[in-house]
Formats: C-alpha cells, structure tokens, sequence
C-alpha cells in the first residue's frame, strides 16, 4: 500500500519476482480491461480519468477472480489493493472462505511533493490518462481519505505492518523490503 506514485508498481513486481508469487495490481487490471474496450472497462475509465476510485464491487469482482485461479497455500501480492475500508472487508470474507488470511502489509511513504514531481514526469509508456497536475492532486487526495484509514484498519486488526521509505533507489528499497519480510 501506499500514496500514487510511491512505487508500489515496481516494488511489488520485484518483490513477486523475488518470492516467486503472483502479483495482482487492480489498476494494470483496470487498465487493460479499458485497453480491451470491455464493458467493465468502459465503466471504469470516467473515474480513473478523474482521479477517483472504481467503485468497490467491481474491483472486490476482478480480486474474487484473481484469486480463484490461485492455489490457496501459494501466495500471492495484492498491488494498488485493497483503497478502501469497504474493500479490505469484502477482501477479508474471501481470504476467510479460503482459510488463507494475509500475512502483512508493506506500507511505501514517500513525501507529497515527491509524489507530484514522479507522477507528473511519467513519460506515457505505461499508458496512463490520469497524470494531469490536478488529476494527481486529486488521487493523492483521495489516497489520505479513503486509503490511509485502511492501513491503520489492519494494524488495530493486529496485522503485521511494515512502513518502508519509499524515497531511496528502487534498488535500495527492494533490499530493504526483502530484509523486513524475511524477520
Ligand atoms: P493505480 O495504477 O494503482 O495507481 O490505479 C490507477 C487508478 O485505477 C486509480 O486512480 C483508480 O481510479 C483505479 N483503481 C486501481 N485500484 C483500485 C482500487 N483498489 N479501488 C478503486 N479504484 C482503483
């Protein structure tokens, strides 16, 4: 977890990488699901566009998915998942059915005007409409009301979480990471 561009893309593919899990990113999913022109798809765009989140059913339906093809005892990384309250409980139900709950959260911070600076310096290859300034403004906004409460939600939960600097070199990060899980 953490804020639009503190790098949880990049950290959470190497560190699937690294353990040999996979890794489910609800945006990439939405993304290609836009790409694609589906239905659920087109129903996203309006609010990705806007800097908004999806609504919860629909992002609850592409994890619920996700997670059917993926053997219970495997592991796996959930990327840019769950945003909020609504989801981490909808989540939680399924990982209950499953008899696999998480083992941890990975929380990036990185401070805001960093944030700002990366995300307004995308050079669209990843295929992304929502880098405008107040598109970024707004998914940064959205980000402390309705997903910073999600990571206090699991440490009252009792949750394991680990709050890394996400201002390094993504390779200083990564090791950092590795070190904190492997305890
Ligand atoms: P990301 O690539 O994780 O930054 O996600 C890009 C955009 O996809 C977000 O700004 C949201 O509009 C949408 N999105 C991705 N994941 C979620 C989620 N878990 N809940 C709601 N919207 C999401």
């Amino acid at each position: 977890m953490g804020p639009p561009g503190a790098g949880k893309g990049t950290q959470g593919e190497l560190l699937a990488r690294h353990l040999e899990v996979p890794r489910f990113s609800t945006g990439e999913m939405l993304r290609e699901a836009r790409a694609q022109g589906s239905e659920l798809g087109r129903r996203a765009q309006s609010y990705m566009d806007a800097g908004e989140l999806v609504p919860d059913e629909v992002v609850l339906g592409l994890i619920a998915e996700a997670l059917d093809d993926t053997p219970p005892t495997g592991g796996f990384i959930l990327d840019g998942f769950p945003r909020t309250v609504a989801q981490a409980q909808g989540l939680d139900a399924i990982l209950d059915e499953r008899e696999a709950p998480l083992d941890g959260v990975v929380w990036l911070n990185v401070p805001e005007e960093e944030l700002v600076r990366r995300l307004t310096g995308r050079d669209g290859s990843e295929n992304r409409t929502d880098d405008e300034p107040e598109t970024v403004r707004r998914r940064i906004q959205v980000y402390r009301d309705e997903t910073e409460p999600v990571v206090r939600w699991y440490a009252r939960k009792g949750l394991r979480v680990i709050e890394a600097d996400g201002m390094g070199s993504i390779e200083e990060i990564q090791s950092g990471l590795r070190r904190e899980l492997a305890r």
